[in-house]
C-alpha cells in the first residue's frame, strides 16, 4: 500500500530545481508530486503556503509534467483561489470571491494590489543562481546585509537606503537578482510590475500602490519589487497626451513617491525597482531617500556568459563533447535569458532525438534557432562586423593613448551595449577639467576619428559605424573656430550664438555671417578635420603591429582594461611630425 508523506513546500521547490521531480498535480490546497522514475518513483504531497504564480513557469522551465486540477466546489476555497488563480476565476466565481476576499475594496477588489508574494526565503533564488554580474551582486550584497543586520546600521544612526534601481537591458537578470536578494536575506518578496498599476480607471493605480505598501508594512522586513518602473515612473509634465498628461499614471506615481517618503527607512522595507529605460524616469524618483542607488546590470562579457551557461547547464545532462567556454566565445551580445533559452533549446533538441545527454551538436542547432529569434534585434554581430568593431575601438584607444590631458583610455569593449553602440572605448579624465587647450581639441578630434581611421588603414574602406564620431568631431572643430576663436585667419570673433548653458547641445547655431566668412569657416573646419584624420591614420600605420595584436586580444577577450590595457597603450609610438601637428595643427 502506498502511503503519501508530507514534505515542506521549500523541499518541493528544491526537488523541482534539482530535476528530481517528474510529475506534479496541483490543486488549490495540495500539491502532489512524484520523485524519480517507474520502479523507484515515490509520491509526496506538500501544502502550498502561498502558491507562487510562477510555479507553472518553474515547472515548465525544469521540464516537469504537471496538471492543475479543477478546484472542487468546497467552501474553503475562496481565499486560496484568490491567491492561486485570480484571472481564471474572476468572472465565474465573482460572488464567491467577494465574500471571501478580506476587506475587498470597491467593485471586485480592483484597488487591491495583485502583488505576488513569496514568503520567507521562498523565492528559492540565491546569488549563486545569478552569474556573470559580479559588480551588481556586490552592491546588492550590501542590501542583504541591511535586511539581515539592520541594527548594525541603525545603532550608529545611519539611514538605510530605501530604494535601489536596477538598470539594464531586458533579460540580463534584474528580476532574478531582486529575488536573490530576498532569498539571501530570507525575507518575503512582494513583486509587482509597473504596468499592472496603470489601469483604465483613474485612482485604481494609486490605491494599489497604497495596498502594496500596507501589505509590505505587515510583513517587514521584506522586499518590494517593482518591475518596469518606467510604466509608472515616466517623467511628469512631458506626457504624450497634449491635453494635460496622463492623470492615472501621474496619480499612481505621486502615490508611490508619497509612500516612499512616508515610511521610515529603518522599518526594514527595501524597494527594488527595475527598468530598461532609466532616461525616461521622473527625476523625482531619483532624489535622496527614494531610488538614490542605481545598479547597472549589463550584458555579460565572455567570462560572464561562460558562468551563466554553467549555471543553467547544471540542470541538464551534458555530453562529453560540450565545450561551454567555446559556446560563450561565440555568443557575444546574448543576455542571460537568451543563454538560459539556448541551454533549454539544446536539451529539447537532445530529448527529441532520444539522446542520453545533450551534445555539442544540439547546442549548435539550438544556437541557430535562438539566433533566428534574435535576428530582428540585430545584436549578434557576424564575424566580419565583430572584427570591424574591434579594429575600430582599438583605433580610438591607440590614438587616444598619445593624447595627454583629455584623460586616459580605461577600457575597450566589444560587448554590444544598449541601442546602437556595438562597442565602446571609455576615456576617463584624471581630474575635473574646465578648460581645453587648442592642442587638446586637436587631439580629441583625432581620437574621435581614430576608429574610422583604423578601419580604413586595415580594410582600405570604412563602415557606417563612425557617424557618431564624425558628428562629434565636426562639432568640436566648428566650435574651436566659431566659438573659441582658435583660428589664425578669422581670429577671436564669435561666429556662433551661445547655446544654452545647460543644454550642452551638439548643434551649433551660427550668427549671420557674410558669405566669405561662411566659406572660410567651412574651409577651416575641413582643414582641421582632414589634418586630424591624416594624423590618426599616420599614428595607426606607425603602430600597425600593435593595432593587430591588440585587436586580436580584444576579439578574444571582448574587454580590455586595467594593467593589461595600460601595458599595451604605453607601447604606442608617436609618428614623425606628431608633436608639431599637435601644437600647430600643421605638418
Ligand atoms: P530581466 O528582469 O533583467 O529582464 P530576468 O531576471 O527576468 O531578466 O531573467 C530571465 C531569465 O533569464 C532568468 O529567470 C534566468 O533563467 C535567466 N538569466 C538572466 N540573467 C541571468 C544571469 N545573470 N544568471 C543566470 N541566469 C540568468
Ligand atoms: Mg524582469
Ligand atoms: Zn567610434
Amino acid at each position: 500500500m502506498a502511503t503519501i508523506s508530507q514534505q515542506a513546500y521549500g523541499d518541493f521547490l528544491a526537488a523541482v530545481k534539482t530535476n528530481r521531480v517528474t510529475k506534479v498535480t496541483i490543486s488549490p490546497s495540495r500539491i502532489e508530486y512524484t520523485v524519480g522514475h517507474e520502479n523507484s518513483a515515490e509520491t509526496y504531497f506538500t501544502i502550498p503556503d502561498l502558491l507562487a504564480e510562477s510555479l507553472p513557469d518553474l515547472l515548465t522551465a525544469n521540464g516537469v509534467e504537471y496538471t492543475i486540477q479543477n478546484p472542487p466546489s468546497d467552501s474553503w476555497l475562496g481565499t486560496l483561489l484568490a491567491v492561486v488563480l485570480p484571472p481564471l476565476v474572476a468572472v465565474g466565481a465573482g460572488a464567491l470571491l467577494l465574500k471571501y476576499t478580506e476587506g475587498s475594496s470597491g467593485v471586485m477588489g480592483v484597488g487591491k494590489s495583485k502583488a505576488r508574494t513569496y514568503t520567507q526565503g521562498k523565492t528559492g533564488v540565491k546569488f549563486a543562481d545569478v552569474a556573470g554580474v559580479d559588480e551588481a551582486k556586490q552592491e546588492l550584497q550590501e542590501v542583504v546585509d541591511f535586511l539581515k543586520n539592520s541594527d548594525k546600521y541603525t545603532r550608529l544612526g545611519a539611514k538605510i537606503p530605501k530604494g535601489v534601481l536596477l538598470v539594464g537591458p531586458p533579460g540580463t537578470g534584474k528580476t532574478l537578482l531582486a529575488k536573490a536578494v530576498a532569498g539571501e536575506a530570507g525575507v518575503p518578496f512582494l513583486s509587482m510590475s509597473g504596468s499592472e498599476f496603470v489601469e483604465m480607471f483613474v485612482g485604481v493605480g494609486a490605491s494599489r500602490v497604497r495596498d502594496l505598501f500596507d501589505k509590505a508594512k505587515r510583513q517587514a522586513p521584506c522586499i518590494i519589487f517593482i518591475d518596469e518602473l518606467d510604466a509608472i515612473g515616466k517623467s511628469r509634465g512631458n506626457g504624450m497626451n497634449p491635453s494635460g498628461g496622463n492623470d492615472e499614471r501621474e496619480q499612481t506615481l505621486n502615490q508611490l513617491l508619497t509612500e516612499m517618503d512616508g515610511f521610515d527607512g529603518n522599518t526594514g522595507i527595501i524597494l527594488i525597482a527595475a527598468t530598461n529605460r532609466p532616461e525616461v524616469l521622473d527625476p523625482a524618483l531619483r532624489r535622496p531617500g527614494r531610488f538614490d542607488r542605481q545598479v547597472v546590470v549589463d550584458r555579460p562579457d565572455r567570462l560572464g556568459r561562460a558562468q551563466i551557461l554553467t549555471v543553467h547547464a547544471n540542470n541538464v545532462k551534458l555530453g562529453e563533447d560540450v565545450d561551454l567556454e567555446l559556446l560563450a566565445a561565440r555568443t557575444a551580445g546574448l543576455t542571460g535569458a537568451d543563454l538560459a533559452n539556448l541551454v533549454n533549446e539544446a536539451a529539447l533538441m537532445a530529448a527529441r532525438n532520444n539522446r542520453q545527454a545533450v551534445l555539442m551538436a544540439d547546442f549548435e542547432l539550438a544556437f541557430e534557432r535562438v539566433l533566428v529569434g534574435l535576428e530582428k534585434r540585430s545584436r549578434v554581430l557576424n564575424p566580419i562586423e565583430r572584427q570591424t568593431v574591434a579594429y575600430h575601438e582599438v583605433g580610438h584607444a591607440l590614438v587616444g593613448a598619445l593624447i595627454t590631458g583629455r584623460g586616459k583610455v580605461e577600457k575597450i569593449s566589444i560587448v554590444p551595449r544598449g541601442v546602437g553602440a556595438l562597442g565602446y572605448t571609455l576615456q576617463m579624465p584624471d581630474e575635473d577639467r574646465f578648460l581645453m587647450m587648442e592642442d587638446e581639441i586637436r587631439g580629441q578630434i583625432a581620437t574621435l576619428l581614430g576608429g574610422r581611421a583604423a578601419e580604413s588603414v586595415v580594410f582600405g574602406k570604412v563602415s557606417t559605424g563612425a557617424s557618431d564620431d564624425i558628428q562629434k568631431a565636426t562639432n568640436l572643430a566648428e566650435k574651436a573656430i566659431t566659438l573659441y576663436g582658435m583660428s589664425d585667419t578669422l581670429g577671436p570673433i564669435a561666429f556662433a550664438g551661445n547655446n544654452s548653458q545647460f543644454l550642452d547641445g551638439d548643434t551649433n547655431t551660427r550668427r549671420a555671417v557674410s558669405g566669405d566668412v561662411a566659406i572660410e569657416i567651412d574651409r577651416l573646419i575641413k582643414q582641421t578635420i582632414d589634418g586630424a584624420n591624416s594624423m590618426a591614420k599616420a599614428i595607426l600605420e606607425h603602430n600597425r603591429e600593435l593595432l593587430e595584436s591588440t585587436t586580436k586580444a580584444l576579439l578574444d577577450r571582448e574587454v580590455l582594461e586595467g594593467d593589461a590595457l595600460r601595458t599595451i597603450l604605453s607601447q604606442v609610438q608617436a609618428p614623425a611630425g606628431f608633436a608639431q601637428w599637435l601644437q600647430t595643427g600643421k605638418g
